[in-house]
């Protein structure tokens, strides 16, 4: 049998594996082996498989017995390209040992550089590259690395020391100079034996010699961060799966900090924060790579000065985005270090990118003829719910003009992260997130010196990410630009004094919790609260602006006729009278749910008149005025919808809704005993009641159970929506309601309600002279609805999935309790995603295809949609056009994100 290959060699011109091998290689490492397939300059090294990530973890941490050979073999196969020899004494080769797992994930996992490197070899360095900093500067960067990644010596939390950088600190202070670039040979010599000093005395063990100790050292703490905390934490957010695993990649070290004609940086072949055409990116002269992420130096714009500062790199580089962007055909992330003059290629990746730049870059390389309309649509080129940053509201000119007016503008930093924000400040990321924890309405600005993995959780429940350093590549622009948060980076006017809990720009001073504002587009930074507006594209589509005077509405509007062209779901609103506007403007279909009840909230004296009726005919008294009413809300409704199907449903909540009780306690003396027994104020008792409070699913007395017990309801709204439908037929206006029951579970409770309806409908018809088009059919929302949905289909001329109701009714879930414990579910992956959110596909999912499958049986072209807030949910969408719904219905701000997700679901299903 020949053995598993687990190691794959690249360099030279040539590779073992290529682009299409991610789930074995990783990103990283398959684009490194396609780079170097189709000729760019890539230093050689080898990836070791995702597979031995797999075998690593499922047998205690140790590697599979072949390993240690292919690696030796692979790493002489380096040697061989690159002319030098790992930890030799003449000549030596350093190597750098990276992450890359099938999907990137920025700044998650571990990398150590300048793996190979003792005392020996540092003089071999200091006679071969004649540069004396640069080989102790090496030496040091590897202990630092080494100890922080290998050793475990990072600081994971605020109030953990961080023995080197406080050693930096004391050095770079001691010499007054702002970086160790500047310190001397001799104090970089002290560092290194106070940087080995700290790993004995930490760890009780020396920094290990042996080159090959180092590596294996590397490599295991590489294939260690696949698991650590923000690597889960990442995964869970953006669904990928734990059983993936990573990749290590070793490669040679080329050098960019060798001296003024050496250079390292991070750069995009178009723009991704807006999508601008052109190359674009972060470097740094004389620096090595992780310098530019790490924020600690703000870089300098390739697109700004690098023709000036290295003419030859940068007609390389130029020459490489295009290379690259003709071969991928789609916008790169890269990694470049320039050594002596020459560039060498660390890493391309498919760039991650803004709703913006996401929308502009797919409609561009279509107008460029790179792709096509259907490529353009691909979900991993446009998440469809990053259009929600064109559709997200962006301050308000006149507010922001006053506080220009006021001098509320304190800097002016890097735009990362487009969008308005405006929030209360917090230094810290574990601050941000128990702050929100504690009030989920809570609107924070994270203000850091720079940002780091372990901002993640921080980040994630801020409205914006102010950081003092860092470029539009470091870690802070990257995460937010994924989050579509708003982002200003590299704001060095910013003095944050974290102990103190200060921000101070010139004379002013904010404090935590005092307001500010940031706006990612421009970069600017105000003190204070300014009021924000909505989108340029929102803004065109309710005639606020004019189609010319926006580009970012010209291709939204591109776009959007794209997805249309290929989609086959229809998109439809939930909506009732007053945003059925916009629903049109967002392009929705039809209405696939007004919820008439929200109606009834303009007339409480009304319905309260009902509720007290003792007898029929009082009930009928207080039906008759509420008719009024109805009438001319589905008059607005169907003017609205124009000849657009309209489905309405009738009467759902329980009468409490309209009129509802103050419980009173059984025993008033509780709190005070239960306060003196555990030692609390009465207070504290009180607010832990309250906390236990919970609401359970209403299941009772509603529904299609009020209509059927009290018929004269469903006749009234049968006939208000009938008479509606009527006086518009005699103006012209042609609608189509579609009456819907809601929460049938028996045959019997649907065919009662239908009953009532198609009897009102023959004497409003009889009545008006005249007759409209309408349907009669059922939610389906109840367990029971859909094992039966065959035999309901025999009277229901639609369905419509309630979501909402079927998740809790199959999962037996509170939907408005679940809150307590779906984090902590999710955080520990006891369920995928939140059920109420994305539809459960293998429960709530199974029920849907019986229901689909059974009611197509019986009635062969029956219409199927889904109205609960799944509906605009881009995974479940998805779901839902495999399944075969006719529509999916939401709320009016997600319609074009239906629309995208609908278009991608048709494109990946046509591949
Ligand atoms: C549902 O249950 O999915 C639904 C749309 O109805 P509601 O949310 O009004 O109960
Ligand atoms: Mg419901």
């Amino acid at each position: 049998m020949s053995e598993t290959k687990y190691v794959y060699s690249f360099g030279d011109g040539q590779a073992d594996g290529e682009a299409s091998m991610k789930p074995l290689l990783g990103g990283k490492g398959a684009n490194l082996a396609e780079m170097s397939r189709i000729g760019l300059p890539v230093p050689a090294g080898f990836t070791i498989t995702t597979e031995v990530c797999t075998y690593f973890y499922d047998n205690d941490r140790q590697y599979p017995p072949e390993l240690k050979a292919q690696v030796e073999e692979a790493i002489a196969k380096a040697e061989a390209c690159m002319g030098a020899k790992f930890g030799d004494s003449e000549n030596p080769l350093l190597l750098s040992c990276r992450s890359g797992a099938r999907e990137s994930m920025p700044g998650m996992m571990d990398t150590v550089l300048n793996i190979g490197i003792n005392e020996t070899v540092v003089n071999a360095l200091i006679k071969q590259a004649g540069a004396e900093h640069f080989a102790w500067d090496s030496y040091r960067r590897l202990i630092q690395m080494y100890g922080d990644v290998v050793l475990g010596l990072k600081p994971e939390s605020k109030n953990d020391p961080d023995h080197f950088e406080d050693i930096l600190d004391k050095a770079r202070e001691a010499a007054g100079v702002d970086h160790e670039k500047d310190l001397t040979v001799d104090t970089l010599k002290d560092i290194v034996t106070q940087f080995k000093a700290v790993i004995k005395n930490e760890t009780g063990k020396d920094f290990p010699d042996d080159p090959m100790e180092q590596l294996w050292g590397c490599i295991g703490a590489v294939f260690g961060s696949w698991g650590n905390d923000r690597a889960v934490v990442y995964r869970r957010q953006y669904g990928i799966p734990h059983s993936w695993g990573t990749a290590t990649n070793v490669q040679a070290m080329v050098f960019g900090n060798l001296g003024d004609d050496c250079a390292t940086g991070v750069g995009l072949t178009r723009d991704c924060s807006v999508g601008r055409p052109g190359f674009c990116g972060d470097y740094l002269i004389n620096a090595q790579g992780e310098d530019v992420v790490a924020g600690t130096r703000t870089p300098k714009r390739i697109e700004e000065t690098l023709a000036q500062d290295a003419p030859e790199a940068h007609a390389q580089l130029d020459n490489i985005g295009k290379t690259l962007e003709q071969h991928y055909k789609e916008v790169q992330d890269i990694e470049f270090t320039v050594q002596r003059g020459k560039v060498w290629m660390l890493q391309t990746r498919n760039a991650k990118r803004t709703g913006f730049a996401a929308v502009r870059i797919a409609v561009d390389l279509v107008n460029e003829g790179l792709i096509d309309k259907k490529t353009a649509l691909e979900k991993r080129r446009i998440p469809a719910d990053d259009l929600n940053q064109l559709l997200q509201p962006i301050f308000d000119p006149t507010a922001k003009a006053a506080a220009e007016k006021e001098e509320k503008l304190l800097a002016k930093g890097i735009n990362a992260g487009p969008g308005a924000a405006t929030g209360q400040i917090v230094f810290h990321a574990s601050d941000a997130e128990e702050q929100w924890n504690a009030d989920n309405d809570k609107q924070l600005i994270l203000v850091r010196k720079e940002t780091s993995p372990e901002d993640l959780r921080g980040m994630k429940v801020a409205k914006g990410i102010l950081t003092a350093f860092g470029g539009a590549s470091s870690h802070a622009a990257l995460v937010s630009r994924q989050m579509g948060k708003t982002c200003v980076c590299g704001c060095s006017a910013l003095n944050i004094d974290y102990e103190a809990g200060t921000l101070t720009v010139g004379s002013t001073v904010l404090k935590e919790g005092d307001w500010i504002s940031i706006d990612g587009f421009s970069g600017e930074v105000f003190a204070g609260k300014i009021d924000t507006s909505p989108s340029e594209v929102m803004e065109v589509l309710t005639g606020k602006k004019s189609v010319d005077e926006s580009e970012t509405y010209q291709r939204y509007a591109q776009l959007m006729s794209w997805a249309d062209e290929f989609r086959t779901l229809n998109v439809r609103a939930n909506t009732e009278s007053h945003d059925a506007e916009v629903s049109v403007q967002l392009g929705a279909e039809g209405v696939g749910l007004c919820r008439t009840e929200h109606m009834f909230f303009d007339h409480l004296d009304e319905i309260r008149e009902m509720i007290f009726s003792k007898t029929q005919e009082d009930r009928a008294k207080a039906l008759a005025k509420l008719l009024n009413f109805q009438r001319d809300d589905f008059t607005h409704l169907f003017k609205t919808m124009g000849d657009r199907p309209v489905t309405i449903r009738l009467l759902d909540p329980p009468l409490h809704e309209f009129l509802s009780e103050h419980h009173l306690h059984d025993d008033p003396t509780l709190a005070g005993k239960l306060a003196a027994t555990f030692g609390v104020t009465e207070e504290d008792v009180k607010r832990r009641v309250e906390e236990l409070v919970e609401t359970n699913p209403m299941l009772g007395h509603r529904g299609c159970r009020l209509g059927i017990v009290y018929p004269e309801i469903t006749a009234m709204q049968a006939r208000a929506i009938l008479e509606a439908a009527c006086n518009l037929k005699k103006d012209g206006i042609d609608c189509h309601p579609e009456i819907m029951v809601p929460l049938a579970g028996y045959k019997t409770e649907f065919e009662n309600q239908a009953k009532v309806i198609r009897d009102t409908a023959a004497t409003v018809f009889a009545e008006q002279g005249v007759e409209v088009d309408f349907m009669v059919g059922t939610m389906i929302e109840v367990p029971r609805a859909a094992l039966t949905a065959g035999e309901i289909a025999e009277g229901a001329e639609f369905f419509s999935f309630g979501t909402n109701d079927l998740t809790q009714t199959c999962l037996g879930m509170s939907r408005d309790d679940y809150k307590g414990f779906i984090g902590y579910y999710m955080e520990n992956d006891i369920v995928p995603a939140d059920p109420f959110q994305t539809v459960d596909q293998t429960g709530v999912g199974r029920l849907m295809k019986i229901g689909v499958e059974d009611g197509r049986a019986t009635r062969e072209n029956l219409k199927i949609g889904i109205c609960g807030e799944h509906g605009g949910d881009p995974k479940s969408v998805y779901f839902c056009h495999e399944i075969g719904l006719n529509y999916v219905s939401c709320s009016p701000r997600r319609i074009p994100i239906a629309r995208l997700a609908a278009a991608q679901a048709a494109v990946e299903a046509s591949k």
